[in-house]
């Protein structure tokens, strides 16, 4: 009977006292006289009625006290027998209270006044009196103290019993115990109480949880790879679970119920190790089963007096993991049959443990034998070369962080006799699956007679570069010495050219004039292409405008064009960029040597140079120039090597173009120094067209100087454009201290109808500078007293008040580096070297005289 129901029963009720005529036999005794007596009244009434009713009358009395009597007594007795019943009925609830193998507590007004041994024991002692008066609910666990002291006010009469359900109490001793709890109505000694009835589950919780843990287990092991099994003592399976089933072609629990000698008939090993498991002994053992290597964990499981009643088993098909074994064993054979017979030496290190191994040839290499040189990291570290160590743990560590895909580096290594060996270090790391190295592995090769060759070579290369550097040095400065002198010599040949000749005489001057030029411009070439190889060829930046820069150089190309009867077109995209930053000289270099080539190669047609954007950037743009002709053009097969030294299509000495075959090797490097590059489209007889492709810098917002002749994108044919000579006669300045010098440039700048005035140093210059009005100074840049940098840099500070610009031309015998950038930067405008090329002469006296016009006002 549940307790709750057992308590609504065993409270005693005593029974209300009822009045019926029922009572013991004996007392009806007085009936039958009464009766009688009745009887005998009634007969006599007809005779005397009065006498008659008396009669009754007296009978009556007669019967009611015996009646009354017999009322007394019951109500006596019943009164008694209910007593009786109540008096047993609390003794047998005391009993029942006393026995309960539950606890059972009454508590009135938050104390307890009545508990039963069992509650006593449940809350931890044995005595319930200790726990009287105490306060009821300091033995409910405070997680559910105060939902059960809400739901305790709810139990009352009108309410009713509530059966709390499973909570948590404490023990006297702190500990908490699971109880299932039933709170009851009570009447204490007549005052309502509560009655919590209540018994011990931790047990049962705990077998419970037990169960859900080993039902956890199994739904595990149901879809782990294994086999879980249970046999009872009888060989009948309770259990069969697992994925490791579906191997052997069975579903899980699908055995269960079957006799393993039935089910496992075929496989005796297992019948027999079950056999030995339910003899009580624990073991494991690998047992085959069709394709399949079951390691099996047998266990027997044992009841409370040590007998075996079942057998409990898990089995993993170690199958796959016999053959990795296998596999490894095979390639850790192959790897020591590799260390021991690899004339490289092999070295092995563990990432995780840091542990190292070097083979014996490793060492060997080194001159030690194998158990001389421990297998540690610091003896590999000890014997690097302690210039490479850092280098060579660079190499290590950026391919470690998979920076690189191969460890591949050379370095030296001590050998025992203290001198090095270089070694080609080669490996690769094992990473996990995080991407971390676990091991890396690699080899060592002796490379150093190899070394020790390409260090000689180098040395040669060495030496080979420091006699081509001393090379181009005598070159360049051997051309500054021939130049001055083939000043003289070209100069002179004009003068004598100028004055009356027989038309031999004039033939002659003619051809020493060409000879000379020819010489001085394979000269250039030598000392420019010897510059670029001697690493010593520099750029030098300016901003300038591009579409000048381009039009300037063609148009000084424009007579020869125009004397071999063909059209010299240029046509500038509009979207090209106004200003660029990059080397004009270089890029007009490359432009007349391009130009210059394409109308040297045609005889009929025309010449166009084109400029266009390739690529458009916030601050920088790639420029495309492209010079066509429709020339000779070059056959395929040589199109490549035209762009080496000393290389020409047409080879034979008998050639009917001049050239020293250097102009395009020079493009090509200069283009390349750049960072663009220069190439041919051509087909023999059908023209040529060469690209050229750089990034120059923009200045973005700033718009060139438009000339007044500016194409500004419209093809025009400069050739056509080409005028007789006599611009505007220009105020030229000529400071040159040298007397040849002066009498030949002074000679040169009268014929073309100029005014000069001389000044043999840098003093005069600024002295004539400021008390006359010249439109040009041309300055020599090495002259006694004050050079032509110094008087310059004093005339662009007076200009700063001022704020004119007198053009300054610098004239100077030095071709080498760094003089160009000098006479930039003190503030001239442009620059001619020596011996002064008329044409060259004559291009920036146009180019002033048409920026001086109209001619300023004379200064007096
Ligand atoms: P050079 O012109 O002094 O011989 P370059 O290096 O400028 O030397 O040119 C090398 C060779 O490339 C030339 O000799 C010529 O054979 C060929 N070449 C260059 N430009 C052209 C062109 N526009 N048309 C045909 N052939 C050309």
């Amino acid at each position: 009977m549940p307790i709750s129901a057992w308590m609504a029963t065993a409270q005693p009720r005593p029974k209300a006292p009822r009045w019926h005529i029922l009572s013991p036999w004996w007392s009806w005794i007085t009936v039958p006289p009464a009766v009688v007596s009745i009887l005998t009244g009634l007969s006599l009434m007809g005779r005397d009625q009065r006498e008659s009713l008396l009669v009754v009358v007296s009978c009556m009395l007669g019967i009611a006290p015996v009646v009354l009597f017999h009322l007394y007594r019951r109500d006596t007795r019943e009164r008694n027998q209910t007593e009786k019943a109540l008096r047993e009925s609390e003794e047998r609830y005391r009993r029942v209270v006393e026995l309960s193998p539950n606890g059972i507590v009454v508590y009135q007004n938050g104390r307890i006044v009545d508990i039963n041994a069992s509650a006593a024991s449940i809350l931890g002692t044995t005595s319930p009196k200790e726990l009287l008066g105490k306060a009821a609910l300091d033995f409910v666990h405070p997680e559910c103290r105060f939902a059960i002291e809400e739901r305790l006010r709810g139990v009352n009469e009108r309410l009713g019993a509530d059966p709390l359900g499973e909570e948590k109490f404490l023990r006297l001793d702190g500990h908490p115990i699971d109880v299932d709890v039933t709170a009851v109505p009570f009447l204490h000694q007549g005052e309502p109480a509560v009655q919590l009835i209540f018994r011990d589950i931790t047990r049962r919780r705990r077998t419970q949880d037990a169960l859900r843990a080993s039902e956890a287990l199994v739904s595990v092991a149901s879809n782990l790879p294994i086999v879980l099994f249970a046999v009872d003592r009888a060989g009948v399976f309770i259990l069969s679970e697992g994925q490791g089933l579906n191997a052997l072609g069975l579903q899980p629990g699908q055995v269960v119920g079957q006799s393993i000698f039935d089910v496992c008939r075929n496989v005796p090993q297992i019948l027999d190790n079950i056999r030995r498991a339910l003899g009580g002994e624990a073991f494991s053992a690998t047992v085959p089963v069709g394709g399949f290597a079951f390691e099996t964990w047998y266990s027997p499981l044992r009841d409370a007096s040590g007998n075996v009643i079942q057998v409990t088993g898990v089995a993993v098909d170690i199958a796959r993991r016999i053959q990795a074994e296998q596999q490894l064993r095979t390639s850790e054979e192959r790897w020591h049959l590799a260390v021991r017979g690899n004339n490289d030496g092999l070295w092995d290190w563990n990432a995780r443990t840091d542990e190292v191994f070097f083979s014996p040839r490793w060492k060997q290499m080194l001159g030690y034998q194998d158990q001389e040189l421990e297998n540690r990291t610091e003896e590999w570290e000890r014997h690097v070369h302690p210039e490479d160590l850092a280098r060579v743990q660079a190499e290590l560590q950026k391919h470690l962080s998979h920076e690189t895909d191969f460890y591949a580096t050379e370095y030296r290594l001590r050998t025992k006799d203290g001198s090095y060996k270089w070694v080609l270090a080669r490996g690769q790391a094992l990473w996990d699956e995080k991407g971390r190295a676990v091991r890396m592995v690699g080899s060592h090769t002796d490379v150093t007679e190899r070394k020790w060759a390409e260090e000689a070579l180098k040395r040669a290369k060495d030496q080979a570069e420091m006699a081509s550097r001393a090379k181009s040095e005598f070159l360049a400065n051997m051309s500054h010495e021939i130049r001055t002198p083939m000043n003289g010599v070209l100069g002179m040949i004009e003068l004598v050219l100028e004055t009356e000749l027989s038309p031999d005489q004039k033939e002659y001057l003619d051809t020493a004039k060409h000879s000379a030029r020819s010489l001085l411009s394979l000269l250039n070439d030598i000392l420019d292409l010897s510059k670029i190889e001697a690493g010593r060829m520099e750029l030098l930046p300016a901003t300038f405008s591009l579409r000048q820069s381009v039009e300037d150089t063609v148009r000084m190309l424009a007579v020869t064009a125009r004397q071999k009867g063909l059209e010299l077109n240029v046509q500038v995209e509009p979207d090209a960029p106004e200003l660029v930053t990059g080397d004009p000289l270089r890029l007009r270099q490359i432009i007349s040597n391009l130009v210059g080539n394409a109308i040297k190669f045609t005889d009929h047609g025309c010449v166009t140079v084109g400029v266009k954007v390739e690529e458009q950037g916030a601050a920088n743009a790639t420029l495309h120039f492209l010079v066509s002709d429709t020339g000779i053009g070059i056959p395929e097969e040589k199109q490549a090597w035209i762009f080496e030294p000393f290389r020409q299509v047409d080879g034979s000495t008998t050639r009917r173009h001049e050239g020293s075959g250097l102009g395009l090797a020079i493009c090509a490097r200069l283009a390349e120094l750049m960072g663009g590059r220069l190439w041919v489209e051509s087909r023999a007889g059908q023209g040529s067209t060469f690209h050229f492709m750089a990034p120059f810098e923009t200045t973005a917002g700033e718009k060139a100087p438009q000339p007044d002749d500016s194409l500004d994108g419209r093809v025009s044919n400069l050739a056509a454009a080409v005028r007789p000579d006599g611009e505007t006669p220009l105020r030229i300045l000529v400071a040159e201290d040298n007397i040849v010098n002066q009498n030949l440039i002074l000679n040169l700048l009268k014929r073309e109808g100029h005014t000069v005035e001389l000044a043999s140093n840098g003093r005069e210059v600024l002295a004539a500078s400021q008390s006359k009005s010249f439109d040009l100074i041309l300055m020599d840049v090495q002259m006694p007293q004050m050079d032509g940098f110094e008087a310059t840099a004093a005339i662009r500070e007076s200009e700063k008040v001022s704020g004119r610009h007198l053009p300054i031309v610098a004239i100077t015998a030095h071709a080498m580096q760094g003089h160009r950038e000098q006479c930039i930067q003190v503030g001239m405008d442009d620059y001619l070297t020596k011996p002064i090329d008329l044409a060259k002469l004559r291009a920036v006296l146009r180019k002033y005289a048409r920026r001086s016009s109209p001619a300023p006002v004379a200064h007096t």
